[in-house]
């Protein structure tokens, strides 16, 4: 039974996991780099010790810095929240052998689910299905070989192909290919992407499932059973990354649910698995579902999942670590209206979503029921060019979608920041177009939408204007007309 919880990260998650560890009577460490010292994480914490300076390498990635944090602290158990460590074997192993409970799967179970090909295979055993697609590959003479002649011999796995790093995450490192002519040059290509960012030159190919939706299920195991917690829809991507969640999944049938949870929840218990953990599977529109990956950490949208299930998923995967048996059967598991959750950034989505960190001047969420902020930030606070430039996590319930859309649109209609570029407007945007309103929507949908340039925040429309109305009547020094998006923004 453990007493002090060190968490791993920072911002949102880490704040997340301090409030609920106090909730449980447990004390909580926060770890800061230098250009976090004022963060909320930190304030929110029993203790905290900076780890050293703000690129990631340096401290949140650094496990010897965690190790002397740890150390100087006492902390008996280890939160690493999503991202920097949390799906790295070495670092898990490193806490196991010094005493300190990982707050997480063992890390063999890290290292069995982190690469994707030995995943895939313990999934089969399992009778998950998975997406057609090759073993591991390193030799591309051999690879171009092997892929032609399982394209002329396997009916379920022809072109288009899409070839995966072994050892991939984050969306990173895919590549896409039409047909054989671009193979060999695509190979290559994802080798040393592969190579370079993830330090494989294992790769394997998919067949690339057309117009598909990316579902998700949640789980919890105990290391003897396991129950899941339904499914994420999360087919709203920009360059495979997540904008925009929700559960339930608009478009699923109950047929599909039912057996796709089951299935997740079914492995999860085979594979003897001790935390919270997501099996990611991608589903046709005829709903044939494929395996993909599972995630052996707490997902950044697990907050619509708390939302319609009423349970808090890092208390269950606190307790779990401290070595208790899931209390809950399945079906105490509820499934009580709809929860929408968006991303907001400080990026710039005429700007092809350039990251644009800085201060933020203003900022004030409205009072809302049914709403849920997830966020360190405040006026004042400063967006930092070292990490993810992610503000807030918004998520909304509501007893119906429909309810919940207009909720959290009005939400953040009302949401005032001041000082950044952001993508709340793209994200309005979203939730009023017709195909979200409908529900049938995959993963290319944001891709081939023409977004058009009302993205910019209304405030900052608005001081444009004032300026250039100053400078044209008084100065006299401007006198260009408005843009056409300008005039037809306002
Ligand atoms: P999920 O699979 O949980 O939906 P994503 O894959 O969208 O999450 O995002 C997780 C990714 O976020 C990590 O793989 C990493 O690239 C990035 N990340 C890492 N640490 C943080 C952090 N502290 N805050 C925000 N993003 C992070
Ligand atoms: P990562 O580890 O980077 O999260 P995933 O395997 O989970 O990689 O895939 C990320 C996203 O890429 C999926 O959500 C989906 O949109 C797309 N994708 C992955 N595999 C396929 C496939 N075989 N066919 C079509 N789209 C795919
Ligand atoms: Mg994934």
């Amino acid at each position: 039974m453990f007493k002090k919880i060190l968490v791993a990260n920072r911002s949102e998650i880490a704040l997340r996991v301090i409030r609920t560890a106090k909730e449980l009577g447990l004390k909580t460490v926060a770890v800061y780099s230098e250009a976090d010292q004022d963060s909320a994480h930190v304030l929110a914490a029993d203790e905290a010790v900076c780890i050293g300076p703000a690129e990631s390498k340096d401290s949140y990635l650094s496990i010897e810095k965690l190790m002397m944090a740890i150390e100087k602290t006492g902390a008996d158990a280890v939160h690493p929240g999503y991202g920097f460590l949390s799906e790295r074997a070495a670092f898990a192993k490193a806490l196991e052998d010094k005493g300190i409970c990982f707050i997480g799967p063992r890390s063999e179970l890290i290292d069995l689910m982190g690469d994707k090909v030995k995943a895939r295979k313990k999934m089969q055993e399992f009778g998950v299905p998975v997406v057609p697609g090759t073993d591991a590959l390193e030799d591309l003479d051999e690879a171009e070989e092997i892929i032609l002649k399982k394209v002329k011999t396997q009916k379920d796995f022809k072109f288009p192909l899409l070839i995966k790093s072994s050892g991939g995450g984050g969306g990173k490192g895919m590549r896409k290919v039409h047909e054989a002519a671009e193979l060999r040059p695509a190979l290559e290509r994802a080798q040393s992407e592969s190579l370079q960012a993830f330090g494989t030159p294992l790769v394997f190919v998919e067949r690339y499932i057309e117009n598909p939706r990316h579902i998700e299920i949640q789980v919890l195991g105990d290391g003897k059973n396991a129950l899941h917690f339904f499914e994420r829809e999360c087919s709203l991507q920009r360059r495979h990354q997540k904008v925009v969640e929700e559960a339930l999944s608009p478009s699923l049938s109950e047929a599909t649910r039912e057996k796709m949870s089951d299935i997740a929840a079914k492995a999860t218990k085979q594979l003897g698995y001790n935390s919270v953990g997501t099996l990611e599977f991608i589903v046709s529109p005829e709903e044939d579902f494929y395996f993909l990956e599972m995630n052996t950490r707490i997902q950044v949208e697990h907050p619509v999942t708390e939302w319609i299930t009423g349970s808090d998923l890092i208390r269950e995967q606190i307790l779990v670590a401290q070595g208790h048996s899931i209390a809950l059967k399945q079906d105490d598991i509820l499934r009580r209206g709809h929860a929408i959750e968006v991303r907001l950034y400080a990026e710039d989505a005429e700007n092809n979503f350039m990251p644009r960190p800085g201060k933020i001047h203003f900022l004030r969420f409205p009072e809302w029921t049914g709403v849920r902020v997830d966020s360190t930030m405040a006026s004042g606070s400063l967006v930092s060019s070292h990490y993810d430039p992610m503000i807030a996590k918004i998520s909304c319930w509501a007893p119906d979608r429909e309810q919940c859309r207009q909720r959290l649109i009005h939400f953040l209609r009302e949401t005032k920041i001041e000082g950044l570029v952001t993508n709340r407007s793209f994200l309005i945007q979203i939730l009023q177009s017709d195909f979200f309103q409908s529900g049938r929507y995959h993963t290319g949908i944001l891709e081939k939408q023409d977004w058009r340039p009302r993205s910019k925040d209304r405030s900052e429309i608005f001081a444009s204007l004032c300026l250039q109305d100053y400078l044209r009547r008084g100065a006299k020094l401007y006198s260009e007309p408005l843009s056409t998006w300008q005039e037809e923004s306002i």
